[in-house]
């Protein structure tokens, strides 16, 4: 389409090695199509030399932008400082270590013009252990148990999304930010790509499984309260069993006498509700802690320097 703009949105943590290989390739599938587009670095506190690499490039390229951050705010919040700052009228998110490879975009963009709002690349995992593709099939399956919208397996932040999707969820200010998530339940109308996973090939994978467990919590809290339901109805579950367990108990003492070695019960009774009650008290813990992050109104991020001056951006800096 004449005149329309393509935003892609990028962002990055030490990848220094991956910032002009990434832009070399999206010149390569972006320069035949007939739109202009601009791509949007977020460098997210990077400790090696991408800010220099992103300089370097934007030097040499005006569609080049980006925004550097104080310190590494994470994954999420470069995601909300690229989708503040993009003026396109479709906007694409992708990570910068070209493990989402950038020959779908004319796929995507496609889509797009057929009227599609998110158009999102589905990723299968070949090449991943079988244990690991055995336990993210599992995650998907408990999570979406548990949260209201619908995550899919292979889907992450590789999308394209129009500016009404894009508005949309700028208007949600949350600070603990789960995107997957908010795309989700912004709803639109969504087409999916299918593509083959794609291994790293330079610098390595910021996530641990600390990181992932962490993600999975948040996934979960940040879009409802069925923990805290959980967490009654155990709780309501193991009263009764107890109440049962103590009038039979109770009978057996009157009808034969008290029975000594009462050792066993005792102490599997107070563990087991011991537990549960830490993992309640956890549950509720993490539900405030939330409360309190919200409440503080602390900015998701903060930018060290950027190339890019509009004139909103003393409030688009939340
Ligand atoms: N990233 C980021 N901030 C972080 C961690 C990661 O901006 O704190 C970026 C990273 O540079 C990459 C993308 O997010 O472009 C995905 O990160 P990574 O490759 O580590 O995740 P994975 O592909 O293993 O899910
Ligand atoms: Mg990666």
């Amino acid at each position: 389409m004449d005149g329309s703009l393509i935003s892609l949105i990028l962002p990055s943590y030490n990848e220094e090695e991956n910032i002009e290989l990434i832009y070399d390739s999206i010149h390569k599938d972006m320069s035949h199509l007939d739109y202009d587009y601009e791509l949007i670095f977020i460098d997210d506190g990077s400790a090696d030399k991408t800010l220099t690499s992103i300089q370097q490039l934007a030097a040499t390229y005006p569609r080049v932008k980006y925004i550097s951050f104080t310190r590494n705010f994470g994954k999420e919040a470069a995601l909300l400082a690229g989708l503040q700052k993009a003026n396109g009228d479709a906007i694409i998110i992708l990570d910068a270590d070209l493990q989402h490879p950038s020959h779908l975009i004319p796929e995507m963009i496609q889509g797009f013009e057929e009227g599609y709002d998110q158009v999102i690349a589905r990723r299968n995992r070949n090449g991943e252990s079988r244990i690991r593709k055995g336990l993210t099939t599992m995650f998907y399956k408990i999570i979406n148990m548990l949260v209201d919208v619908t995550l899919q397996n292979g889907v992450g932040d590789f999308r394209l999304l129009s500016r009404n999707v894009v508005n949309d969820v700028l208007k949600l200010s949350e600070a603990n930010r789960f995107s997957k998530g908010l795309f989700s339940w912004v709803g639109y109308e969504e087409k999916i790509i299918n593509y083959e996973n794609v291994c790293r090939q330079a610098g390595d994978s910021k996530w641990s499984f600390s990181n992932l467990l962490n993600y999975a919590i948040d996934g979960v809290v940040s879009f409802n309260t069925k923990p805290l339901r959980l967490c009654l109805y155990t709780g309501l579950l193991i009263l009764l069993l107890s109440l049962g367990y103590i009038t039979v108990m109770f009978i057996e003492v009157i009808r034969t006498g008290i029975d000594v070695p009462g050792y066993f019960s005792t102490i599997s009774a107070i563990l087991f509700l011991g537990g549960v009650q830490l993992v309640s008290l956890g549950v509720i813990g993490e539900y405030i802690g939330r409360i309190y992050n919200e409440v503080k109104q602390r900015p998701h991020y903060l930018i060290k320097e950027t190339n890019i001056h509009d004139a909103n951006d003393q409030i688009s800096q939340y």
